[in-house]
């Protein structure tokens, strides 16, 4: 492939051995970029790149100093490349060079992101799984293993089919992932997965997933008992065992801090797919900014480990009732003692992310600052029990019980070792000794004597030389050419005794050694060398005793970041008046005076009540455009999550039955304005939303069925109202602005209207903000136009041609099973049910839904009702119009105000009052 020889040809040779997109190789005091590596790196980073030549040929060159590789692998990782680093070592017969770690985003430690960085792995275990040692996998549905190498955190997951196994990655945002064999050939996985995740896809081998070797390697790590307690499926298995070989080919080090493995059971987890949780802006706004999303909104930690555990709270809230309420027994108590509060989070302020630092110790990469910061944060454990057993409310909370869980015994003695080990104020560097302190160890006390006395030695020589002869202007100091030396002033150069020897002249001064100097020189130089290597040995194996501690560092860690979090949400309570939800088993979910906890926040808030209950447990919401709908029903389900989180809401008073799983969709045309979902989306998360809620979970439609046209859309929003009350039983809110769906509330039984009431007065309408109960009174597309100055005669008319349109169909409504007869028909015209004898009407052709990805701006399909301009002017009882205004009215009328997003409206009506003024 290449002539190139020497370092180069070395470097060629070492890059056909990775699959890493980049290669670094260390060289003497540098690492080097070379070829297109060098040109990739320069681009990127800004480094400069050189020529070296190389058997006649010239190759592009770029390095950096060896201990400033750490920023640039950092910044080329974060950039997506997979960078491989070949260390350089010494052999009889000179040097050889050999890739060390393969750097990659999920495998990077030195993150300075104080989020989770996970590592993702998914197997699909539906197909023929590929298990190269032949015996066949038992298990269907998808296998997820997520490991953090950073906090050494390592969770798996069984999911039973592709969605389930996007909403899990989905949740986690993994910054890299591994698709098993079968998964990579799944576009739609891996497409969705590049979609919605920030992942870098790699491919690991094959016979990593294979389920016996992945068997083997996760019982290795985590114990055998401890796997089958876990009773996970095979692909989940072989996905932790894939992640496993991956961390330990990288060479990242860490697999020693893994030491838990926890399998995430859906089953005291709300389900939260990743739709909903872009709805609710859970960790970032829908513009993808982190401002503005419940998480930034609620986050009070101290420590960065306390706001990815609030977060995570956040992604995965909880089922178990018992689970909450001690979560809730801890945040009152918190948020009622204010000077408490304070001081505890005062003294979580001190404390550091013990589980980074777990895993940098296991990785060999503290330094001794690092092992300064575990001893503060071990300090931190005793405090804060401190903290809380001073306080009686927070003494009998449960904040004791999670302040003791760690072995408080054990974190003191690491503490204590590490106090008589660490110095005050270590430098950064480990190899240079000044780690540690006096009276650690016997040897090295007498070494550090020996250095500090020669030392002492060389730093009153001036003044004994000034002394002794007399000098003026006398100095001692060391460089590295010179060494040590006597820097003698011009004037009193001539002066110096004998024995001086001059090594140099400079303008001011003459420099010079003695005999007796030399030798100090050579004595501290051997002293300085002995000291780095004794302390840097000593050092090892402390660090080494620390990473052996990894798991009561993640422990202690954990502790402290639940307490953070705790104190995190009773801060917020008690600054926004939130209060204690009394959370039950139960459907009924009431709230008084309920407020959206984000938008509370920058808007001088209307409050609003929520009754759900066994007889009424869907709300169809109803009111204008902009007048509150979509604020109403997100706020009822932040509300639920933030309760299943253990949390309190902003309410007034509150009762929230738990619930099994949340999900939103929100309508393709307000998300087409964002540019990030089409009909056939809609209709796909539809889907899904009918086939997995079930009666004990919360659903949100908000202007489901307004990505196609009118009819077709009401069709669909009608007959998915229907299952949803006859056959999920979900309790469900559902805002449209189809009017006709009111009517649903006459015959389905649990189902309710509200609306958002708006004040109109003087062609002025006035947002209240407030929900009552029943129907809105009107429907507004027209009452828009109408407000927006358009001429009565055409509000007149276009309310005629409304009319018409609706007397040509009725649907009837199904209630109860799906295979009662029909029961009643809703006449559109009338806004009417008849539910006795034949309706006597066109019946019906509307419920099709044959819809399908459609034009939101073609009209409805053949069900739906034509705009038949033919018949205009036919039992037009308004005066005579003239045929320009004619046009206007036609045109007028082709507008489905229903489908045109609003901007586009308004424009138009502006045109067609232009028009008409002409
Ligand atoms: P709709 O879905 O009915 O079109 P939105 O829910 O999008 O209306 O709300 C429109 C605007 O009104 C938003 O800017 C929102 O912040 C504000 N808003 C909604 N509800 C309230 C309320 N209860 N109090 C104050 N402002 C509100
Ligand atoms: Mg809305």
């Amino acid at each position: 492939m290449t002539e190139a020889t020497g370092i180069v040809g070395e470097f060629f040779s070492l890059k056909e051995e990775t699959d890493a997109e980049i290669l670094t190789m260390q060289c003497g005091d540098f690492y080097e970029f070379f070829g297109e590596d060098a040109e990739i790196v320069s681009e990127e980073l800004d480094l400069k790149v050189s020529q070296k030549s190389s058997h006649g040929s010239s190759y592009p060159m770029a390095g950096v100093p060896i201990d400033d590789l750490t920023p640039y692998l950092k910044a080329l990782v974060e950039r997506g490349y997979r960078v491989a680093v070949a260390d350089q070592y010494e052999t009889d017969s000179g040097h050889a060079r050999e890739i060390v770690r393969v750097v990659t985003p999920g495998t990077l430690l030195e993150t300075s992101d104080a989020d989770a960085q996970y590592l993702a792995a998914v197997v699909d275990g539906s197909g023929s799984a590929g298990d190269s040692s032949g015996s066949s996998t038992t298990d269907s549905g998808y296998g997820l293993a997520f490991a953090d190498v950073t906090t050494g955190r390592f969770l798996v997951a069984d999911a039973t089919d592709v969605d389930d196994a996007l909403t899990e990655l989905y949740r986690f945002d993994p910054v890299e992932v591994l698709p098993g064999p079968d998964a990579r050939a799944d576009d739609e996985l891996l497409n969705t997965v590049r979609d919605r995740t920030d992942a870098t896809l790699t491919i690991h081998e094959t016979e990593a997933f294979a389920p016996k070797r992945a068997d083997h390697t996760v019982r290795e790590q985590f114990g055998t008992e401890t796997v089958d307690r876990l009773s996970v499926a095979t692909p989940t298995v072989a996905a932790a065992g894939a992640i496993l070989s991956y961390v330990e080919e990288t060479g990242a080090g860490v697999l020693a801090s893994m030491t838990r493995i926890q399998a995430h059971h859906g089953d005291d987890h709300v389900t939260l797919d990743a739709t909903t949780q872009r709805n609710l802006e859970l960790t970032e706004t829908m513009q993808g900014k982190r401002d503005g999303s419940l998480f930034a909104t609620i986050d009070h930690t101290e420590t960065s480990a306390g706001g990815r555990l609030l977060k995570e709270w956040l992604q995965r809230p909880r089922r178990s009732l018992e689970t909450l309420e001690r979560r809730q027994e801890s945040v009152a108590a918190l948020s009622t003692a204010a000077l408490a509060r304070d001081e505890v989070q005062e003294t979580l302020g001190k404390a550091y992310d013990l589980a980074r630092l777990a895993s940098k110790a296991t990785h060999g990469s503290a330094d001794a600052r690092d092992l300064l910061a575990v001893q503060e944060t071990l300090a931190v454990l005793p405090a804060l029990a401190d903290a809380i057993a001073s306080n009686p409310d927070l003494a009998d909370s449960p904040l004791s019980e999670i302040v003791d869980r760690p072995d408080r015994d054990a974190a003191r003695e690491l503490r204590e070792t590490l106090e008589e080990a660490i110095a005050d104020e270590p430098p950064s560097t480990v190899t240079q000794g000044e780690l540690l302190q006096c009276g650690y160890d016997d040897e090295l006390d007498e070494v550090i004597e020996r250095h500090e006395a020669i030392k002492e030695w060389l730093d009153t020589l001036a003044d004994r030389e000034k002394g002794q002869y007399g000098l003026s202007h006398v100095t001692v100091d060391r460089n590295k050419t010179d060494g040590y030396y006597i820097q003698v002033g011009k004037s009193a150069a001539d002066g110096v005794p004998d024995h001086y020897e001059e090594i140099k002249t400079l303008k001011n001064s003459k420099r010079f050694t003695t005999d007796e100097l030399e030798e100090k020189e050579r004595e501290i130089l051997r002293l300085e060398e002995r000291r780095g290597d004794l302390e840097y040995e000593l050092f090892e194996e402390l660090r080494e005793q620390v990473a052996a501690r990894a798991e009561l560092l993640q422990d202690v860690g954990r502790a402290l970041a639940t307490v953070d979090a705790l104190a995190s949400l009773a801060t917020h309570a008690a600054e926004n008046r939130w209060i204690q939800p009394e959370l039950h088993q139960g459907d009924r979910l009431t709230l008084e005076q309920g407020r959206h906890p984000v938008v509370e926040q920058t808007t001088e808030f209307v409050p609003n009540n929520v009754r759900l209950d066994e007889d009424r447990g869907f709300l169809v919401v109803t009111g204008p455009n902009m007048s509150g709908k979509s604020t109403y029903m997100r706020q009822v389900a932040c509300i639920v999550l933030l309760a299943q989180i253990g949390s309190f809401v902003p309410a007034k008073e509150a009762e929230i039955g738990l619930v099994d799983g949340i999900f939103t969709r929100v309508g393709a045309l307000d998300e087409l304005a964002q540019g990030r979902s089409t009909f056939m989306v809609e209709m796909s998360e539809l889907s899904n939303i009918l086939h997995t809620a079930t009666e004990e979970s919360l659903v949100i439609l908000d202007e489901v069925g307004r990505g196609t046209a009118t009819y077709d859309g009401i069709s669909i929003a009608w007959a998915a109202t229907e299952y949803l009350h006859n056959e999920v039983k979900a309790k469900t809110l559902f805002a449209t602005h189809y009017h006709e769906l009111t009517g649903l509330a006459e015959n389905l039984p649990r189902v309710a209207n509200v609306h958002v009431a708006a004040d109109e007065r003087d062609g002025e309408v006035t947002f209240l903000r407030t929900v009552r109960d029943g129907p809105t009174d009107r429907s507004y597309g027209i009452h828009v136009a109408d407000l927006a100055g358009v001429p009565d005669p055409v509000v007149d008319r276009s309310r005629d041609v409304l009319e018409r349109l609706r007397e040509e169909k009725a649907i009837e409504a199904k209630g109860g099973a799906s295979s009662d007869p029909v029961q009643a028909v809703f006449d559109l015209g009338s806004g009417t049910m008849q539910t006795q004898g034949e309706p006597g009407r066109a019946q019906a052709q509307a419920a099709s839904t044959d819809g399908g990805p459609m034009d939101p701006d073609s009209d409805a399909g053949s069900s739906a009702g034509d705009s038949d301009t033919e018949s205009l002017d036919a039992n037009s009882d308004t005066r005579p119009i003239d045929p320009d205004t004619e046009a206007v009215l036609e045109d007028l009328e082709s507008i489905d105000v229903n489908t045109t997003p609003p901007i586009e409206l308004v424009s138009k009506v502006q045109e067609l009052q232009e028009r008409l003024e002409e």
